[in-house]
């Protein structure tokens, strides 16, 4: 089975190849190609109408490779007919003019080939991308993504939030805070060099039950770096305080669900401070602790195409008529059908 993934919520510009003749479980000879091109901002974050624009320009470009690489594989393999077996896009959550343009691009080549379309929520696919490629059962996942923070367990066929943020993302907080330095997007990677020099500023930690708030730490950091506390101390602060927060609840979230697997999902998940305290705080209670190589942490079609080889083997495919985007799309508001209602 071969499926091409397409991605485009916010920055990421990107379409990938995923085959495998087992898409249940990793295989040593399943293989994933990924083409991607980032949207940049000149100045300050992501601007809605300009990252439009770039997936305007650069989906097209990315689809074609990958597509290309899928010729590439099905001429090797001596096969004849569409290269591809399905398209998988993003569907949600998401920035709504880009998402729009990845539904456009899909539907587009489904029809092209003749091929079925799968809609993948974004969020899911963060977290599956986990699953498959560590070959737990059934993990609790924190996404700490960009636009999201939030923790998932699976129950009765559903993916429930466990605890989330109760106003941004997490590396949205985080590149608030940058850009009121003047650092370039994003901030998360500049934040985590600048924390190895400083020492540790202290910043209002706000837990509240299972869920979690990074706009009073925000302000306070950028307050502080107005008062002059030097930025590294500020930086290390940051990643102690957000991070012992996501921590924290992880591993109520395991006590709670009883789950001794965790995985990490989203771009903040790159941060190797955050991996160190969630690998620490799941050896200390003897459960395994999972984060895929960066690539497929950040935004990328690879997790699209993986979750969307399980969704069309397990026969949840759309219609182009019923395939609109949904830039609120919840993880909760998917039905699982490529995992057994039986599984907990
Ligand atoms: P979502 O997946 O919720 O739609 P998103 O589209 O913004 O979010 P992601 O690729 O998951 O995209 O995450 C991007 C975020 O990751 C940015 O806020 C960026 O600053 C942050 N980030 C990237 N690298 C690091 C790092 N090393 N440490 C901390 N944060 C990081």
């Amino acid at each position: 089975m071969r499926v091409l993934g397409i991605e485009g919520t916010a920055w990421a510009a990107s379409a990938a190849v995923f085959e495998t003749d087992s898409p249940a479980r990793a295989t040593d000879d399943e293989h994933v190609f990924v083409e991607s091109d980032a949207y940049q901002p000149e100045s300050g974050g992501i601007h809605p109408r300009e990252a439009a624009e770039h997936m305007g320009e650069a989906i097209p470009e990315v689809v074609r490779t990958a597509i290309d690489h899928a010729r590439e594989r099905a001429d090797a393999a001596g096969e004849s007919g569409p290269p591809i077996d399905a398209v998988a896009f993003s569907r949600g959550p998401g920035l709504g003019p880009c998402l729009r343009i990845v539904g456009t691009a899909a539907r587009a080549v489904a029809q092209r080939f003749d091929v079925p379309l799968v809609g993948v929520n974004h969020m899911v696919a963060h977290l599956e991308v986990g699953r498959h490629r560590s070959g737990f059962e059934s993990p609790v996942c924190l996404n700490a993504s960009g636009a999201n923070a939030h923790l998932l367990g699976y129950r009765n066929g559903r993916y429930r939030v466990l605890g989330e943020t109760m106003d941004t993302g997490v590396g949205n907080a985080i590149d608030k805070f940058t850009r009121h330095v003047g650092w370039q997007h994003p901030g998360g990677p500049k934040v985590e060099r600048h924390a190895r020099e400083g020492d540790f500023h202290p910043l209002p930690y706000v837990v509240k039950g299972m869920d979690f708030s990074f706009s009073g730490i925000m302000s306070a950091a950028k307050q502080a770096y107005d008062d002059d506390v030097p930025v590294a101390d500020v930086c290390r602060g940051l990643e102690e305080t957000i991070f012992a927060m996501l921590t924290e609840v992880s591993e109520r979230a395991l006590s709670l669900t009883g789950a001794d697997e965790l995985v990490l999902g989203g771009g903040v998940g790159q941060n190797d401070r955050l991996q160190r305290m969630l690998r620490e705080m799941c050896e200390q209670r003897g459960a395994d602790f999972f984060a895929p190589e960066n690539r497929f942490l950040r935004d990328n079609a690879g997790m699209i195409a993986i979750l969307g080889a399980k969704m069309y083997a397990a026969g949840d495919t759309l219609a182009i008529e019923e395939s609109g985007i949904d830039s609120n799309f919840r993880p909760d508001d998917v039905a699982v059908s490529w995992r057994g209602p039986e599984e907990s």
